[in-house]
Parts: structure tokens; C-alpha cells; sequence
């Protein structure tokens, strides 16, 4: 008898991921026939703001999928399994579009789009970001990719040339989610990386955290020698925007001032808030 329950454990242990497995073949089967219907996916934009006057000086543009049956499903679950299954690179390219149509309304501010590692590796990223841009008459200085640190060391020299290329038209770099990485203070140098974004969490921390305040002194201070923008992401409360900007920070994102808003929304709140004039 009690050599038999570890028998059975593994095949409950089977069952459920049986089931894991089912569930997200039918999930990628539903992202395959929500990206050529188009109907479920949508963009939601969250506005960026500059520490003095607090303009908005640009969006992010974060994707959105309405599932029929499941309802709205966070990229955070369905990212993950659009990187597995491939489905990453097309859908990329369709948030590009979408977000670049949107942006000739706004020709002022930038556009920052997350890139995932998968996409940074296929073949001929560099021309097609490229294109999509020049289809919407969108100026690639507008651009900013936004590449987290994991996606910055799997990096070989066909990905560096493609970030050179971009660079090279004008388009910016951001570091995603920085700090929670591995990356070191050469990467920043070696990619002529030109903003970073405090990862949420120590943005979420600061206020209990005398960790999480030493980590992001230390990162904007990073940023000032090597003349590196900062924007902190996750600022929610005033006292996190107060001990930002005394630290000099110059750029915030946050439900302080805006959640991501769908695209008439964001536009709406673009229209009424002062936005940073072109340079
Ligand atoms: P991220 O790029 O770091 O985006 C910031 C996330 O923080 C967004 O979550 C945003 O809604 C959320 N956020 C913004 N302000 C606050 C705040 O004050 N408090 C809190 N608690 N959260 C805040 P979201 O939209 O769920 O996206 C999660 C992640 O999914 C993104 O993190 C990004 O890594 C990925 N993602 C979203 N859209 C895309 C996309 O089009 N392509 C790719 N490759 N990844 C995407
Ligand atoms: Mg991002
Ligand atoms: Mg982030
Ligand atoms: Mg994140």
C-alpha cells in the first residue's frame, strides 16, 4: 500500500499537467485566431510624465486581449505563451501598427513599445520596425524600444547589428524592469542604452524599503553620470513621487497619473493635459 502512493501522486502530478498543457494549446490556438480576427486584441496606452510641470511627454502602448469565453486575459499570462509558440513575432508587429497609427495624431511624443527577446531575434527586426514606421509616416526618433535586461544578454552580434541600425535612424532604447536583471553597468555603455525604467517593484517598496530607496538612489545616480534617462514606473502615491523627483528622477509613469488607457481615452487625456513641446 504504501508503495503505491507515490505511483499514484505522479499520476495526479500527470493529470494536472496534462491538463496545463491543454490549456495552453487551446489558449494558443485562440491567440492564433484572435490576431487574424483582430477583433479581441486591443491597445491600451499609459501616459508618461516629465518631472517639471508634469507633460506628458509620451505613452507606452501595452497590449490588451478580450478572450470570449475567458474574458480580458493580462499579457503577463499570454505573452509567455506567444513567445513559446512563435505567435510573438506577428503580434508584435501588429501592436507596432496599431500604436504607430495612433501616434500621427500625436507627433509630439514619443512611443515606447515592448520588444520581446524572441522578436529581437528574428530575422530582419531591424527593416521591418523600420517599415512599419515609414508605412505611418511615423519619425523613428518617436520610437522607444523597450527590451528588458534578460533580452540585452541573450544578445548575440546579429542582434546588436539590428540595434545599431535602429539606433543608427534615431530610434531610443530603454532597459525594461531594471534592476531586477542581471545586467551589468557595461551593457548601458555598450548598447548606447538612453533610458531606463526603474523596475515597479522597488518603485512599489520605497516607502518600507530602505533596500529598495538605496537601489533606486543608486540607479538614478547611475543615470546622471552616464547620462542616461530614468523613468520610474508604478508611482501610485505622492510620497513616491516626492522621493523620486528629489533623487531626480525626470520622468514618471503611474496610476498617480494615469492607468493605460484604451486608445479614444488616451487621446482624450492627451488633448487636456500639456504636452511637452517638440525639442
Ligand atoms: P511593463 O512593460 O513593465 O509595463 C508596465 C506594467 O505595469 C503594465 O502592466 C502597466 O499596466 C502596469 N502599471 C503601470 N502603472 C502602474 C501602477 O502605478 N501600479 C501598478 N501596480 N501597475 C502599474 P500590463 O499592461 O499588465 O503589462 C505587463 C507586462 O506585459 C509589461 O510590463 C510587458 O512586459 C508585457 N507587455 C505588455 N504589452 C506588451 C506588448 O505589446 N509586447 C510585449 N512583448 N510585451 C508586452
Ligand atoms: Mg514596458
Ligand atoms: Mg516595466
Ligand atoms: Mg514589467
Amino acid at each position: 500500500e504504501a508503495k503505491r502512493q507515490p505511483v499514484n501522486e505522479c499520476r495526479l502530478f500527470d493529470a494536472a499537467l496534462a491538463a496545463k498543457v491543454q490549456a495552453r494549446r487551446l489558449l494558443e490556438a485562440d491567440l492564433r485566431q484572435a490576431l487574424a480576427a483582430e477583433d479581441q486584441l486591443d491597445l491600451h496606452y499609459q501616459p508618461v510624465l516629465d518631472s517639471d510641470g508634469y507633460r506628458v511627454v509620451g505613452v507606452e502602448a501595452l497590449v490588451r486581449w478580450h478572450h470570449p469565453k475567458q474574458g480580458m486575459i493580462p499579457p503577463a499570462d499570454f505573452i509567455p505563451i506567444a513567445e513559446a509558440c512563435g505567435l510573438i513575432v506577428p503580434l508584435g508587429e501588429w501592436v507596432l501598427d496599431r500604436a504607430a497609427a495612433m501616434m500621427m495624431r500625436f507627433p509630439h511624443i514619443s512611443l515606447a513599445v515592448n520588444l520581446s527577446p524572441i522578436q529581437l531575434r528574428s530575422p530582419e527586426i531591424a527593416g521591418r520596425i523600420l517599415a512599419i514606421l515609414a508605412r505611418h509616416g511615423m519619425d523613428p526618433r518617436q520610437l522607444q524600444l523597450e527590451v528588458t535586461e534578460s533580452a540585452v544578454l541573450a544578445m548575440d552580434s546579429s542582434v546588436e547589428a539590428a540595434l545599431a541600425r535602429l539606433r543608427s535612424d534615431g530610434v531610443q532604447l530603454v532597459l525594461d524592469d531594471f534592476g531586477t536583471g542581471y545586467s551589468s553597468l557595461s551593457h548601458l555603455h555598450k548598447l548606447a542604452i538612453d533610458r531606463v525604467k526603474i523596475d515597479q517593484s522597488f518603485v512599489h517598496d520605497l516607502g518600507r524599503s530602505q533596500d529598495a530607496r538605496a537601489i533606486i538612489q543608486a540607479v538614478l545616480g547611475i543615470g546622471q553620470s552616464l547620462g542616461i534617462g530614468v523613468t520610474a514606473e508604478g508611482v501610485e502615491d505622492e510620497t513616491q513621487k516626492l522621493f523620486l523627483s528629489t533623487f531626480g528622477c525626470n520622468e514618471f509613469q503611474g496610476y498617480l497619473f494615469s492607468r493605460p488607457l484604451p486608445a479614444d481615452d488616451a487621446a482624450a487625456f492627451l488633448k487636456s493635459h500639456a504636452v511637452r513641446e517638440a525639442a
